[in-house]
């Protein structure tokens, strides 16, 4: 992304997680799966009947510590839940229950790139409902349906301050706050299914300047790389507005994939409209320090640990170290191929290389097996991808592909040796060639040596060759 001259951009993220609990916020409907049929999970609390009384989830309270105990933050010994007023169809009360100046957590961080981003808090709400309009899938008439299966499914909102620097930082943001959420089973926080909405607040100010700009909030982003995109495209839009000496308006924008472009929603609200008060049908909340030291003492290796970790333990370039550390499932199977025999580097390779841009998963066993096939020469890498992607598609073990395919490659000096000599006496030409300084002449040789020995280890081959050449 390019950085306009003159002007430094200021990102700061709300990130909305789901956290992983089988009952809502405050009631005992099930949170249920994207697809059930409308208003399916409700009740009498999610539905904002007068006269009953909501029950904090204690799943959802522990999620948010051990989120916010992974992110560094404080945890206050007294915490307590607020009424957010505001009217709209897809809240039934009126009003929806958050935290405003007791959360839960405050003053964390996270690690991106060797760079920290503060954190500023870690609170527990509740999401609302969903409106369906006219023009979408379900509509049947110029009608606008309600779902309230989301009411009063629990929500994690992890707010940073302002110190993201690009669109890519946003996005190394999100990615690594994923991982975190995935290492300590706080959420799936898979985007997909809406289980993690990023909210960036943006603004540019010329660079040098401590004060910062008038920065618009984008809602709702629910993939990495719309995120990037739809950064990038506010970036472009302000810059243009201000080089042309016009203003920035503070609002809320939304993202269109359709149209690749943010547009104007709503003019931001401030907290005052909201009439915040504390609800008056929970009690203000107590935390025992007890289970908080527990819930520390249980939380697993951080992914920035780890990435020290697999610097200093395996012997691993940083880069490496730290796209394996970025995603559990990698560097869990890193770990796991390297214990089964398979040397570091070639492995981080092979997990970089082949396994993290196919989307799968194979077992450490096997993906031991091919790194050490190839290492020793066995077979080729091309032959190992080939073991590797069968294995992955039907389950097999990469010794059996080999034996069925017929990869086992040759390595043995003396019987690669007989082979080169048949192939030099068949071509005297290219030999003479060669000899003479043409050394293109070797792409010839190494060609009609695959078409008679396609077994033979190309490099052992091509060195004998070269040798015997000279
Ligand atoms: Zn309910």
């Amino acid at each position: 992304m390019s950085v306009p001259s003159g002007w430094e951009v200021v990102i700061g993220m709300e990130v909305h997680v789901q956290p992983r609990t089988r009952t809502k916020m405050f009631c005992g409907c099930a949170v249920g799966q994207l697809g059930d049929p409308p208003n399916s999970n409700v009740c009498e609390i999610c539905s904002g009947m007068p006269g009953v009384l909501p029950v904090i989830n204690r799943a959802a309270v522990e999620a948010c510590l051990k989120t916010a105990l992974a992110l560094g933050c404080e945890i206050p010994r007294h915490t307590k839940f607020d009424r957010k007023n505001y009217m709209y169809p897809d809240l039934p009360k009126g009003y929806q229950i958050s935290q405003y100046d007791l959360p839960m957590s405050r003053n964390g961080r996270l690690e991106i790139e060797g760079r920290e981003v503060r954190i500023r808090r870690v609170h527990l709400e509740e999401d609302t409902g969903k409106l369906i309009h006219a023009g979408d899938k379900l509509q049947k008439a110029k009608e606008s349906f309600v779902d309230l299966n989301r009411a009063g499914v629990a929500l994690m909102e992890i707010v940073s301050e302002p110190d993201l620097r690009s669109a890519d930082e946003a996005r190394d943001y999100a990615v690594a706050l994923r991982t975190l959420l995935r290492t300590i089973g706080a959420s799936e926080a898979e985007m997909e299914k809406g289980q993690l909405r990023a909210e960036p607040n943006i603004s540019l100010r010329r660079v040098g300047s401590e004060e910062l700009g008038v920065k618009t909030e984008l809602k709702n982003i629910n993939s990495f790389r719309a995120l990037h995109r739809a950064i990038v495209y506010e970036v472009a839009r302000q810059t243009e507005l201000l080089e042309a000496g016009g203003a920035v308006v503070q609002e809320t924008r939304g993202w269109s994939e359709a149209e690749q472009r943010t547009f104007s929603q709503r003019s931001k609200e401030f907290a005052e409209d909201y009439r915040y008060f504390p609800e008056p049908d929970l009690p203000p909340l107590e935390l025992d320090q007890a289970w908080i030291e527990e819930l520390r003492r249980a939380l697993p290796e951080m992914p920035g640990t780890r990435r020290t970790r697999l610097v200093s333990q395996y012997g691993l370039p940083a880069a490496d170290a730290g796209q394996i550390a970025a995603q559990l499932e990698l560097a869990d199977l890193f770990e796991e191929v390297v214990k089964s025999g398979a040397d570091a580097r070639p492995t981080a390779n092979w997990i970089i290389g082949e396994v993290a841009p196919s989307g799968k998963v194979p077992s450490a066993l096997h993906l031991a097996e091919v790194v050490k096939l190839v290492a020793g020469g066995s077979i080729t890498r091309d032959q190992g991808r080939k073991v590797l992607s069968e294995s992955l598609a039907d389950g097999r073990s990469p010794a059996d592909i080999v034996a069925a395919r017929g990869f086992a490659q040759d390595s043995d000096e003396s019987s690669v040796r007989t082979i080169v000599e048949a192939v030099m006496a068949a071509n005297p030409r290219a030999v003479e060639d060669y000899r003479a300084g043409k050394k293109q002449a070797l792409g010839a040789l190494m060609a009609d040596l695959k078409k008679r020995a396609p077994q033979a280890n190309p490099k052992v081959a091509s060195d004998l060759l070269q040798e015997m050449l000279r």
